[in-house]
């Protein structure tokens, strides 16, 4: 039985104690605390925090807990961190701590009590587009619950590509992974959606995720957390893999792709996205100045658009305002929540999706 004060960050102690004795080394990278130029938010900041409440140094309460959930999980920090240390997983860990000692932040604890709501809307959405649900499908693709609640026109578009990709039939699963729960912290929440999404896609063959949050956090979050154990695989592979079977159509507006977190540094896809976007509008994207690994976030990651708002808007703002300046042009994402962040704030981004369904629409319509 551990002692801590957050016993889930037991087995992080030396990326904790790495993070407090640092000197700040990963401090510009991380976008939370660029925004609010708070030395309580940036990764050492957090990290302090976390362990000091672990070791019992500070008191469990909701005033302390609250760094924790000023992450977006974007990975910048480890890409700076000579250690490579995993923060955005530790701050997940202490999340879960606090969340089952009753000091997460209102807003989790609300995300968690309705995730049973959550999960039914999700469900209508996916019944509407694929209402056949074959169960003799062995191929499985998750369409991500925020593709499907926010962009259902994207989630179509997900579907049609997806089939399109695919040897055999397909259907689509019902249940949300549960990703939300994780970063609410709610552990005992996430271990039921992840063992009802077993059940669900125990029987096949090929699982296909198309929001790379929900397959960065199935392929190496949810394992050691929840033991979820499937393999799954991100659209953007199977499709990369498979380029061939789609056509291009040359688009008006210059896309620029803006790297996703969870896709990028979180599943280290680069070339991949870049390739299909080249491929389905017959041009090559155009960048933002710091891209690839050094990708910034667009702020709609780990709740932080309901923990905290006007932080999440202003590194939205910042990299519209970065797409501006350079050109303008479409602004294309893999990532629902930036696509939702974005477009919120008012930029018309584009999901890389509906670029490469509207190649097969064209192609049919051609007589292809
Ligand atoms: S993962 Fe991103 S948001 Fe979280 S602490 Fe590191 S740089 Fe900041």
């Amino acid at each position: 039985m551990s002692e801590r004060s957050l016993p889930l960050l037991e087995p992080h102690d030396d990326a904790l104690q790495k993070c407090v004795y640092c000197p700040k080394l990963s401090r510009a990278a991380c976008p939370v605390s660029n925004v609010e130029g708070n030395e309580t938010v940036t990764p050492w900041g957090k990290m302090s925090m976390a362990y000091f409440a672990s070791r019992g140094d500070v008191p469990i309460d909701a005033m302390h807990a609250e760094s924790a959930w000023a992450c977006s999980g974007c990975y910048g920090c480890r890409e700076r961190c000579d250690h490579k240390n995993e923060v955005a997983g530790v701050l997940y860990d202490a999340r879960a701590d606090y969340f089952s000692k009753g000091v997460a932040p209102e807003v989790s604890r609300k995300v968690a009590s309705s995730f049973a709501q959550h999960q039914e809307r999700f469900e209508r959405g996916v019944d509407a587009i694929d209402p056949a649900g074959l169960k003799a499908a062995r191929t499985v693709v998750l369409l991500g619950c925020s593709f499907v609640r926010r962009h259902p026109d994207e989630a179509k578009a997900i579907w049609r590509v997806a089939q399109h990709a695919a040897d055999g039939e397909v259907r689509a699963a019902r249940r949300c992974c549960g990703l939300p729960l994780l970063h609410a912290g709610d552990r005992d929440g996430l271990a039921a959606a992840t063992r009802a999404l077993a059940d669900e896609i125990a029987d096949a063959e090929l699982v296909v995720a198309a929001d790379s949050g929900c397959a960065k956090a199935l392929k190496h979050d949810f394992p050691e957390r929840t033991g979820f154990t499937a393999e799954v695989v991100p659209l953007i592979d199977l499709v990369y893999a498979r380029l061939d079977r789609f056509p291009s159509q040359p688009t008006k507006a210059a896309p620029r792709y803006h790297d996703a977190c969870q896709l990028g540094r979180g599943l280290g896809r680069y070339e991949e996205p870049r390739a299909v976007l080249a491929k389905v509008t017959g041009r090559v994207p155009e960048e933002f100045q710091r891209r690839r690994d050094a990708g910034e976030c667009s702020g709609g990651g780990g709740l932080l658009p309901l923990t905290r708002p006007a932080t999440s808007e202003a590194m939205a703002d910042a990299r519209i305002a970065e797409h501006r300046r350079l050109g303008g042009g479409s602004l294309v994402t893999t990532c629902a929540e930036s696509l939702h962040r974005f477009r919120t704030r008012g930029e018309d981004a584009v999901g890389l999706w509906s670029l490469v369904a509207a190649t097969l629409d064209e192609d049919q319509g051609d007589g292809g």
